[in-house]
Order: structure tokens, then C-alpha cells, then sequence
């Protein structure tokens, strides 16, 4: 899956925070964005999966736009948000029903995947649970055991680590890593840095809602040459 964002100009009422953002993500790639605190990132996010509506500027998967057709579009997509948005009336079975409705996917197969994600998370005997019950990071779990047995194409993941301990973020990265030879592609974006730099093909440096530079480490290494030798340095230093 290809995601293309060409000159994206966006904002909340009509206030614009996103400058003309270009940038994309191709077949089976992880990409990070990375920026400080309100540089853009969430907002370009919500951007890709059709929760905010440009100003100007195209969003396309694969050539397809939300506007072609939302339910393709969005179908083709999975979103796990940085703060984990679940029904509290709904049980963790139910959320995984409402996933296999929503994606329209096979059951038997959907909850064959589920099932292997619930235990790696060792969700598997809180089946009955409500939202309530778990704490923040188990929250953040069911969101990805939600996003990941989806037959999604895009992955976009907003600020994965800092609520998951270190066993799930060494998890995470697995299924990151099985999706994208898969062919999946995966936006993310993030402040650990040293992680990103260790796992991420490329990065789009995100300042005021523009694209500051994009590339692999090598490309931003070379082109920030005096800046430092790792992300966490040039990051630093352009801040
Ligand atoms: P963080 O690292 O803190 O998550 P971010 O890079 O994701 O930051 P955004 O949340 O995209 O940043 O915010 C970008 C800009 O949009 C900021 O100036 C912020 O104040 C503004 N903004 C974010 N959410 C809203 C909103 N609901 N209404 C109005 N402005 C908003």
C-alpha cells in the first residue's frame, strides 16, 4: 500500500496547521514522524484516516482518495491512537466482534488472529472485561489487538511506546516488523527516538506544520552533517 500526501494544508475550524505537508509512505515501509509537541504529527494523522478534511492538497492509498469512496478508503486503514479510545459498555470479545463487523473480515479467521494477539498480550482470559477493568496500557493493547488482525493495509500507529512496558513494545515491533513483510505499510509517530532510529526505514521531520526534511538516517545524517550522529542529536539541535 502505497499512502501519498501531496501539499497537505489542514486545521481545526479554519485555522490552518498544516503547511503544504508532502511526504509518503510506500509498500511494506515504516515511517516516523517526528517533531516536537504540537509540530503537526496527530493532526497529519488525523489527516491520513479521514477524521479531519483538508483545506487543500490530496491524501491517496494506492490512488484511492477518502473522497472516491469513505467506506474503501477507511476500510483500508487501521488506527491505534495514542490514547486509547474504547466503548466502555462493550466487553474485549465484543470490541473484537465489533472490529471483525466494522472490517467486514472472516469470523473464523479474525478471531484465529485475535486469538494469538490477545495471548501475546496475555489478554486472553479477560475476554468478558469491560474498558473499566484494565488499566491504560492493556487499554493500549486491545487497541492493537484490534488494528493488527485486520487485513488493513496502512497501519498508523500515534506515539506507540510510551504507555506499553518493555516486553509489549518488543512485541509491538515483531508484529510491526510480520505486517511490513507482509507488504503493510506503517505511519507512526513518536518521541522515542533511539527506538525509531533502530526499526524505522525513513522519518519526516515534522516543524509548524511543515515537512522540515525526509529520508532515511543515512539521507538525514548526511544532510543535517554537522547536527550529530543520531536522531535523538539532529532532533535536539533543530529544536
Ligand atoms: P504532540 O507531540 O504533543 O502529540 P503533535 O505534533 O501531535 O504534538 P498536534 O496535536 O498535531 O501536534 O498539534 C498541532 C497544532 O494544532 C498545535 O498548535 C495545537 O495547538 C493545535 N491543535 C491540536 N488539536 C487542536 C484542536 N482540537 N483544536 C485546535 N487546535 C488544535
Amino acid at each position: 500500500m502505497t499512502l501519498e500526501v501531496n501539499q497537505l494544508t489542514g486545521g481545526y475550524s479554519s485555522i490552518p496547521v498544516l503547511k503544504a505537508e508532502t511526504f509518503d509512505v510506500q509498500d511494506g515501509e515504516l515511517v516516523s514522524l517526528i517533531g516536537l509537541n504540537g509540530a503537526g504529527k496527530s493532526t497529519t494523522i488525523n489527516h491520513v484516516i479521514g477524521l479531519m478534511t483538508p483545506f487543500s492538497g490530496t491524501i491517496k492509498l494506492n490512488g484511492l482518495r477518502i473522497e472516491d469512496d469513505v467506506q474503501r478508503y477507511k476500510q483500508q486503514i487501521a488506527y491505534v491512537p495514542e490514547m486509547p479510545v474504547l466503548y466502555s459498555e462493550l466487553t474485549l470479545r465484543e470490541h473484537v466482534d465489533a472490529t471483525i463487523m466494522a472490517y467486514n473480515l472472516d469470523h473464523l479467521v479474525a478471531w484465529d488472529r485475535a486469538n494469538r494477539l490477545l495471548k501475546l498480550f496475555r489478554l486472553e482470559n479477560k475476554l468478558d472485561w469491560f474498558p473499566a477493568n484494565f488499566s491504560k496500557g492493556m487499554r493500549q493493547k486491545v487497541m492493537i489487538v484490534c488494528a493488527f488482525m485486520t487485513d488493513a493495509k496502512l497501519l498508523v500507529i500515534d506515539e506507540p511506546f510510551l504507555g506499553l512496558d518493555p516486553l509489549a513494545v518488543d512485541d509491538l515491533l515483531n508484529l510491526i516488523e510480520e505486517k511490513k513483510a507482509a507488504g503493510v505499510s506503517v505511519l507512526m509517530s513518536t518521541h522515542v527516538l533511539d527506538t525509531a532510529e533502530k526499526h524505522c526505514d525513513r522519518f519526516v521531520l515534522i516543524n509548524d506544520g511543515q515537512v522540515n526534511y525526509e529520508g532515511t538516517m543515512e539521507q538525514i545524517k548526511e544532510h543535517y552533517q554537522d547536527l550529530g550522529d543520531s536522531l535523538t542529536d539532529i532532533y535536539l539541535s533543530l529544536a
